[in-house]
């Protein structure tokens, strides 16, 4: 007999929405979007769709394993909690509690009971050596949200329905939703953009298939060098917006670091043309509405 469970993907933050059949004996026979999940609203990705492949892989760690001299070889749960704990005691004992640290990653951050406990394993060493996927990733929009809005929780989603241009910087809408744009059929959503007149860009050093808008590859690790060319860019050729300007104390400086940064000298750098950075900088700047998100490689610094 087949079981339909509605739950969640646990592999990214977005949660999307998803039935699984499970099977008597446990097997996972059939993993789909939920189309009734009230935010998902029947989207799920590639990666979601394959969850099921995923718990049943055969090279998955099912039990623990036991680094030995001649190789990696299965343990009980009893032995290795065992020799774990007489491990940790001895480092503590010798290097104090920050010495033992935990990380929490995709998809263990996702489950609701996974994160807490180990956050609670951690601090009951008195140790403050907590890591999470946040550690290496997306922590520059929680750092830059606290220095601009006085919060690390506020965040600036773009507001993809109504944006005329939409900078995209590291992301794939066809193998996610965008992190933190969590978008239900993001395909769509950047499609109905351009089915209104207006344009989607997508810079990634791969060559990405979104099947909507333009990518354009630049070189890896250089979105930042791009960013700062489109600001000169914009300010030598357009001039700021006054009003956000107005909020900066010390716009000299400012434009004295961007006037390193000019297209011609930005495109070796990146390794696009400088008539290429001066267009995406212009049409971000003359578009009656424009929006930038932005994802892996801008977000890992
Ligand atoms: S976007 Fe994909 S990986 Fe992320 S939660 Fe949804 S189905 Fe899972």
């Amino acid at each position: 007999m087949t079981t339909k469970h509605r739950t969640y993907c646990r592999l990214c933050e977005a949660g999307c929405g998803i039935v699984v059949d499970v099977a008597d004996d446990g097997t996972v026979e059939k993993v789909r979007p939920d189309n009734d999940h009230p935010v998902t609203k029947g989207f799920a990705c590639n990666k979601g769709m394959l969850c099921g492949e995923i718990h049943h892989d055969p090279s998955r760690l099912n039990e623990p394993q036991r680094r030995t001299a001649s190789g990696f070889v299965a343990s009980t749960w009893n032995d290795a909690t065992t020799d774990i704990a007489e491990r940790i005691n001895a480092i503590i004992a010798e290097h104090g509690p920050n010495a033992i640290a935990g990380y929490i990653g995709n998809p263990a951050a996702f489950n609701a009971t996974a994160g807490p406990a180990l956050a609670l394993f951690i601090a009951m060493f008195g140790s403050s050596s907590l890591f999470t996927t946040g550690s290496q990733d997306c922590s520059n929009k929680f750092a830059i949200a606290e220095m601009l809005w006085g919060s690390s929780q506020v965040h600036l989603i773009a507001d993809v329905d109504n944006t005329d241009h939409m900078l995209l910087f590291g992301t794939n809408p066809r193998v996610s939703k965008g992190s933190f744009l969590a978008m239900p059929d993001p395909i769509a959503r950047l499609g109905a953009i351009e089915q209104r007149g207006g344009t989607v860009r997508f810079i990634d050093p791969r060559r990405i298939e979104p099947k909507v808008g333009e990518v354009i590859q630049l070189k890896p690790d250089t979105d930042v060098y791009l960013l700062a060319a489109m600001l000169h860019e914009i300010d030598a050729r357009r001039g700021f917006d006054q009003a956000g300007t107005a909020r900066i104390t010390d716009l000299d400086s400012v434009r004295e670091f961007l006037s390193g940064f000019s297209a011609a000298t930005v495109a070796p750098v990146v390794g696009l043309d400088a008539e290429l950075i001066v267009q995406l900088a212009l049409e971000f700047a003359d578009a009656p509405t424009a929006a930038v998100h932005m994802s892996t490689g801008v977000n890992m610094g």
